[in-house]
């Protein structure tokens, strides 16, 4: 087993055509041994199994074709430094003439008599007789000896960097697979858990997804390599995660008694905000620091929940810190706590990107006072927060709100202005159970799983575009009555623009490969993709029905400060419509906002859609979401049917979890986990196989409740170190 784990160490210069260049284009494509040039995984795959006779060609596609060659090449010169080769090949069906440029030395290879396949564009073209003329011009030539089962019906393309071509690249992924044998022994999955799954051993993965021979094969050898890229995330997060746990030198923060701060509130704690303010008050108290998610729907009342545990941290002699994602959340909270805690005798500050240079001066000077009669308490800011000039005199907890927009780093960057410092995440959106303990593996979970009392719920409705000219007369009915409106378009990416222009017709991509259920998904979002709305020409449209309404645009391109100012007025009620994508996710509060329409709603998680639908019922005024859409597909009408019969943020995650995957929770950037390990998914979309990776999950889970250290399983237990970059000796 070593054996084989050194040799896919083996550095690629081993290889016998690699030379020193060659060396350093793999390198540019991420491949310095054999095992990582294994893992460059084919983009696509050429159909060439798929044998047209001519007749059944259409002009200008891709096809393969079996055809004789009929006449002697003929070379001729047209021009100088420019000289064709000519013949003409048959099958039953018909004749076409092939053509090369500048590729003499092949006359030798179309001997007259003998049969290739041929790969490339067909050109057809009907002559005023009726009759078909076929074309080729520079196909790929295969010779056909016995039979034509002797090729590879499905031919990788690889990724490349010059002076690489497909052909030499095919030739060291076959050289480079020679190295796996003998490596079925290490598989790193057991065979249970390949049994329970339906999953293939490794080395055939392996092997075929460079080298199928069918598309069934392809399919079976995908599956396991996207599962075990899921099982090596579930297990390498937790894993990682709980390893990294330090033990003892915080802080005691035992000054727990909330009593006032809970009489100063207008309101009643709820039974579910007691019971995780509890929780804190241990971890607080344990004298281990603090790593703690807390969850829960928008709204439930996290950020009381935050003051709390910042109170304690404060009349135990510390200081705290609450960073939010933008300027806008942190000045509201600001604009909260500010109240609440100067009322309690306990000085805060404001510190954001905005704040004015001899302010900023004032507010480093006042975090770093020793004297706690001087110094600032707790300070409210952006990431201004972790610039350098920030230092504290005695940091003792650092509050994260909507956590999921800051990567770990910085996460911690805050921490690492103290020392042991307690750390409480505030989670934005509610994260199902499972997938929490897997992202957040480091981090300890508390759930506020009910909602202050009073709420009122946001009636939601699915409409088409049927019922535009209704919408409106609802927006100006409730405009006006001094209500204001919000409508989200999706932005467009500009991935998806990329990847139509790249594709060429008879090329099978990889994520076209299906996996089962993925499939049908990306099949059926492919073939009925309704017209997307712009939310620039939205806008205009809806400015000049509502000419008498003061109508604002806000989308991700803008400036944070231009995205600030408008969010502003329209928190002022200066503007009645707020027109955006999805900037506004973010947990903004603005109570008299009491319509959500969603437009191109289908294109949204149902995650997503909660929190928007979150934005609105925040005040006095009854609130509708309305959630457009013109999809036909039957899986996003049911997505929608989800929304308008299911309030609760856990039940609509555990759904959006089984139905797209975990991709919407980890976000666009990666999150939290994807930057805390090397580990990037190359077959896997978390978008697109969800259901795979719900059972990665729960096998993962599984093996490290009967072997929490894995000492059992030595070579995945070295996999993972590697891949999350975990010290082994730590
Ligand atoms: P989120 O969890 O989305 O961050 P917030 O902390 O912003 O929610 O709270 C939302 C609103 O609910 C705030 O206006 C807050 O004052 C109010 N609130 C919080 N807890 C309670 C409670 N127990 N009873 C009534 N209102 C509450
Ligand atoms: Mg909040």
């Amino acid at each position: 087993m070593n054996e084989a784990k050194n040799g896919l160490k083996t550095p690629v210069t081993q290889l016998k055509s690699v030379g020193k260049v060659r060396a350093e284009a793999l390198m540019r494509l991420g491949a310095e041994t054999i095992g990582d040039l294994i893992g460059l995984y084919p983009r696509a795959y050429e159909n060439r199994g798929d044998i047209k006779l001519l007749s059944e060609t259409v002009n200008g596609e891709k096809s393969a074709l079996c055809l004789t060659v009929a006449t002697q090449p003929k070379k001729a010169l047209i021009r100088r430094g420019m000289s064709l080769l000519k013949f003409r090949a048959y099958d039953e069906s018909g004749t076409a003439e092939i053509i090369y440029f500048n590729q003499d030395f092949l006359a030798d290879k179309f001997a007259l008599g003998n049969t290739f396949r041929f790969y490339g564009k067909v050109e057809r073209k009907k002559m005023p007789s009726g009759k078909d003329v076929f074309s080729l011009s520079s196909p790929v030539a295969e010779p056909i000896r016995e039979s034509i089962s002797e090729l590879a019906p499905l031919v990788p393309i690889y990724p490349l960097s010059p002076p690489l071509n497909q052909n030499l690249m095919g030739k060291l992924i076959s050289e480079s697979l020679t190295y796996l044998r003998g490596d079925a022994a290490s598989d790193f999955l057991d065979d249970d858990i390949k049994m329970r799954n339906g999953l293939a051993g490794r080395a055939f993965a392996l092997r075929t997804i460079h080298a199928p021979l069918s598309m069934r094969e392809l399919e079976a050898a995908k599956k396991r390599l996207i599962f075990e890229e899921f099982f090596f995330f579930s297990l390498g997060t937790a894993f990682a995660g709980r390893r990294q746990r330090p033990t003892g030198g915080a802080v005691i923060c035992a000054e727990n008694d909330i009593s006032d701060l809970a009489s100063a509130l207008p309101y009643d704690l709820t039974g579910a905000q007691k019971r995780v303010i509890e929780e804190i008050k241990t971890d607080l108290a344990s004298g281990t620091p603090m790593s703690r998610l807390v969850c829960g729907d928008v709204g439930c009342g996290k950020t009381v929940v935050a003051a709390a545990a910042m109170l304690i941290a404060v009349r135990s002699g510390k200081q705290a810190a609450l960073m939010a994602p933008t300027e806008i959340l942190a000045t509201q909270h600001y604009g909260d706590l500010e109240k609440l805690f100067s009322s309690l005798g306990i000085k805060t500050a404001l510190l954001c990107g905005s704040t004015p240079r001899a302010e900023k001066r004032r507010i480093y000077e006042a975090l770093a006072e020793c004297d706690p009669e001087k110094r600032i308490d707790i300070v409210i800011g952006t990431h201004a927060l972790i610039s350098d000039g920030v230092k504290f005199s005695s940091l003792g907890l650092v509050v994260n709100d909507e956590q999921h927009k800051f990567g770990v780093r910085q996460r911690s960057a805050l921490g690492e202005k103290g020392e042991n410092v307690h750390m409480l995440v505030m989670s934005a959106t509610p994260i199902p159970r499972s997938l929490a303990l897997t992202l957040y593996g480091d981090l300890d979970l508390s759930v506020i799983d009910e909602m202050p009392p009073g709420r009122q719920r946001v009636d939601t409705f699915a409409v088409d575009e049927g019922y535009r000219e209704r919408l409106i007369a609802f927006i100006r009915k409730l405009t006006g009555e001094g209500g204001q409106v919000y409508v989200v378009c999706p932005a467009v990416e500009e991935r998806e623009a990329e990847e139509v222009e790249d594709a060429v017709e008879g090329d099978i991509f990889m994520s076209e490969i299906s996996t089962g259920e993925a499939f049908s998904l990306c099949f059926e979002e492919k073939n009925s993709q309704p017209e997307l709305k712009s939310a620039v020409k939205y806008a205009e449209e809806l400015a000049e029905r509502l000419s008498d309404k003061k109508i604002a645009f806000v989308h991700g391109k803008m400036k944070p400060a231009e995205k600030d100012s408008v969010m502003q007025s329209f928190a002022a009620g200066e503007i009645d419509v707020l027109v955006s994508t999805t900037v506004i996710e973010v947990g903004v509060n603005v109570p008299n906002a009491c319509l959500m329409i969603v437009e191109n709603a289908e294109r949204f998680g149902l995650s997503q859609l909660h929190q928007l639908r979150g934005r609105v019922g925040r005040g006095s005024r009854k609130s509708y979401c309305v959630l457009v859409s013109d999809s036909k597909s039957e899986r996003a009408r049911e997505r929608l049917e989800t929304m308008r019969k299911t309030y609760d943020g856990f039940t609509i995650a555990e759904k959006d979890l089984s139905m797209r995957g975990p991709g919407d929770f980890v976000g666009k950037n990666g999150g939290a986990v994807r930057q805390s390990g090397a580990l990037r998914f190359r077959l896997a979309d978390m978008l697109l196989d969800g259901e795979l990776f719900s059972l990665a999950m729960s096998e993962a889970k599984m093996l490290l409740d009967s072997d929490p250290t894995l000492e059992a399983h030595g070579a995945l237990l070295h996999e993972i170190n590697e891949l999350f970059d975990i010290d082994a000796n730590h």
